[in-house]
């Protein structure tokens, strides 16, 4: 198979995770050895050429212009994320799960149900606790492992005020049933685009198919700022003007609050002028990290893993997983080839400790079964040649 081109770190630091506490980090055994991989999962100190020039370029722009928060970066960075994903509306918040709250606050529903998914990373269920709304879980499909019109159909009754579809490692699924379905019984669909932001079918991108949809720029995500940051896009003008009140005390003029409701959630100036900055980027860095997950593919095929693929512009690859029996003997393999491992996610919602005593439903056998299977291998734009044949190597040998 024909080599990636690489993107030329200008700092190439394989170690360099091992110097940085992991933000998640549990001390089991499995993170010690993941401090000490040859092979990140990520490693967010490497840039591409210019990068680190452009950055402080941008951080210098603001601080001398004297605007913090909502200022020129930030109503421009909202034009043109907008533009870029062919939406009307763009609305930047503080974080993904702020985006996640507030698009279901402005649904304006006092109380009702949402449906999601479980295998999710539990953002939508906190969001939609937050909102005030309780939460129903639909099973995934076992292919996509996101949810389709048959595994929410069952879910729909009228409590229903919006069904959240999360974009699951940067899939954006078929959206066309699922959203026929959602309009003929009079239920929102939010799509949660944080692991796909860029992703495109039929020339559409993830996030122009919902009534709102939701992105995060936390740093690990394909469009990433330096620090926290997440945005809500819709195409339905009360829509964004709820929205822009939620994140504003609920103000519709200064002082006046108008919509119950509302918070403080802003993306500030300093992260909209990086996030315009790298949005140029984004598609490029989309498709690096796809040809990644084609290494692996190809390297898996005819072993007993499976490795789910990234082909086309519908898949932004901002996770690689692999599928396998085995997970715990598989994990060690890599552990032992110091190659960094992680599992997204290990806990499915309705099991949480925090939440279980709620889950009321059937059971959720494919959410289950994915559960105990994923396991996620490092993915990243600036991953080195060497390092994606190390995963390979382990990768042959399952
Ligand atoms: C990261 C993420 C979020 C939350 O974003 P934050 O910016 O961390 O609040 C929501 N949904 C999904 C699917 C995510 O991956």
């Amino acid at each position: 198979m024909e080599r990636i081109p690489s993107t030329y770190p200008d700092r190439l630091r394989p170690n360099g995770s091992a110097r940085r506490p992991n933000r998640k980090s549990r001390m089991t055994e499995l993170t010690q050895s993941n401090s000490r991989a040859l092979v990140p999962l990520n490693d967010l100190s490497r840039r591409y050429p210019g990068e680190a020039e452009m950055l402080v370029a941008s951080v210098e722009r603001v601080v001398g212009s004297g605007w913090y928060v909502h200022g020129p970066e930030h109503a421009a960075f909202e034009q043109e994320f907008a533009t870029f994903l062919g939406v009307d509306h763009c609305v930047g918040v503080a974080s993904g799960t702020d985006a996640l709250e507030l698009s279901l606050r402005a649904l304006r529903r006092a109380h009702g149900t949402v449906v999601t998914a479980a295998n999710a990373g539990g953002y939508t269920s906190i969001a939609a606790r937050a909102a005030g709304l309780s939460v129903r879980y639909a099973d995934v499909n076992p292919d996509s492992l996101c949810l389709s019109a048959e595994t929410v159909f069952p879910c729909l009754d009228q409590s229903v005020a919006a069904v959240v579809v999360t974009h699951l490692y940067g899939l954006l699924p078929d959206l066309k049933v699922l959203h026929g379905l959602c309009r003929s019984r009079g239920v929102a669909l939010i799509e949660d685009c944080a692991q796909a932001t860029g992703a495109k079918r039929h020339g559409r991108r993830a996030g122009a198919f919902g009534d709102m949809a939701a992105f995060s720029f936390y740093p690990t995500k394909n469009l990433g700022a330096l620090g926290d940051g997440g945005a809500v896009v819709t195409n339905d003008a009360s829509y964004d003007s709820a929205l822009r009140a939620l994140r504003h005390y609920g103000w519709g003029e200064r002082y006046v609050v108008k919509l119950a409701g509302g918070r403080n959630s802003r993306l500030d100036e300093i992260q909209a002028a990086v996030l315009r900055e790298r949005l140029k980027f984004l598609d490029a860095q989309n498709s690096r990290r796809r040809a990644v997950v084609a290494r692996y593919v190809e390297a898996a095929a005819g072993t007993g893993a499976r490795v789910l693929p990234a082909t086309g512009t519908e898949h932004v690859a901002h996770l690689a997983v692999i599928v396998t029996d085995k997970r715990d003997h598989v994990r060690h393999l890599f552990s032992e080839a110091r190659v960094a491992t992680e599992v997204h996610y290990p806990i499915p919602d309705h099991r949480q400790p925090a939440f279980r005593s709620e889950f009321t439903g059937g059971t959720l056998p494919e959410t289950e079964h994915a559960a105990k299977r994923v396991l996620t291998l490092p993915c990243f734009p600036n991953l080195t040649d060497e390092e994606i044949d190390r995963v390979c190597e382990v990768l042959r040998g399952l």
